[in-house]
């Protein structure tokens, strides 16, 4: 990968624009796919103890890191997220990426912090660490343009969560926008001879937005990190931009009176409520 293919923290580290998702990649199958991410050249993982597979992912980490094996620790970004339950000191070492088994060097430990912070940082225009990332949902279909541009004016650097439109969360509802079949980002695949998935990850790398997209399967996780051989036009950027239509995938519900509505809305600091 080139140098441009890194946001750069506030704090100096580097931190690859694509990296590979893991929520919802089984126990039996995220040991492989961080393997083969990691032979295809990503060097960013996107974990949580929440998605009950990081031991295997310290598995993958264990078998090809180290001296003999071609890839250092200290080469690898690995992003991990407390829950909202374990905001007290006591309760971030064992959420930590040490849970990885084989993890001796806490990367980023802090810059989660920080995306924890930033968050706060929001309602409360108070954080005693200065923020680095923000991990928020963005895709075309839900561009963030004003939060992206609140992030660069604080040096915070964005990273997209759910790119492709989390195809396989389990609430998918056959009634909302399929991300992956938008007419425009079809039409720019044609052209450049690349996937939607392509069209997209390389549209948020080139406004220098960190992605993270999920993938079990060989040919794309390969697929997702083949973005740098081609570069859209301004007016094409522009293009993927215009199809933003408001459209969150991942929101919380509950079942109220039978009907799925989100959850905790009332409250004075629920966060989709806010413009951005
Ligand atoms: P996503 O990356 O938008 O989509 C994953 C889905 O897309 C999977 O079904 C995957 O299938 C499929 N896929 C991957 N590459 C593809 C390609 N090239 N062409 C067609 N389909 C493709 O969804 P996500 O998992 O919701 O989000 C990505 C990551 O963001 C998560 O895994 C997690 O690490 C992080 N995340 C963080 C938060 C947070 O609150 N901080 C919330 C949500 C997600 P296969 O796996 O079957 O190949």
């Amino acid at each position: 990968m080139s140098m441009n293919d890194f946001a750069v923290l506030s704090t100096g580290r580097k931190m690859p624009l694509v990296g590979l998702g893991t929520w919802k990649s089984e126990p039996g199958q995220v040991k492989q796919a961080v393997i083969w991410a990691l032979q295809s050249g990503y060097r960013h993982i996107d974990c949580a103890p929440i998605y009950g597979n990081e031991p295997e992912i310290g598995e993958a980490f264990q078998e090809m890191m180290g001296p003999e094996k071609g890839i250092r620790r200290e080469d690898v970004f690995v992003t991990s997220k407390l829950w909202n339950t374990k905001h007290h000191p006591d309760d971030v070492e064992p959420c930590s990426p040490k849970n990885l088994s084989y993890i001796v060097v806490v990367l980023n430990l802090n810059e989660f912090n920080s995306a924890v912070e930033c968050k706060q940082q929001r309602n409360s225009s108070v954080a005693s660490i200065k923020p680095t990332v923000l991990q928020v949902e963005s895709h075309p279909y839900l561009a963030q343009v004003e939060l992206l541009a609140h992030c660069r004016d604080r040096s915070l650097v964005m990273t997209a969560y759910s790119p492709l439109g989390s195809p396989d969360r389990a609430w998918k509802h056959p009634e909302e926008p399929v991300l992956l079949e938008e007419p425009a980002i079809a039409a720019l695949a044609k052209k450049y001879n690349k996937t939607p998935a392509q069209i997209i990850i390389r549209w948020q790398t080139q406004r220098g937005v960190v992605t993270i997209p999920k993938s079990i399967t060989e040919s794309r996780i390969k697929e997702n990190i083949q973005v740098f051989d081609f570069t859209l036009e301004p007016e094409e950027m522009n293009q993927v931009t215009a199809v933003h239509r408001g459209w969150r995938y991942i929101v919380p519900t509950i079942t109220v009176d039978g009907k799925s509505v989100p959850r905790d809305a009332a409250h004075p600091h629920y966060p989709f409520n806010d413009p951005y």
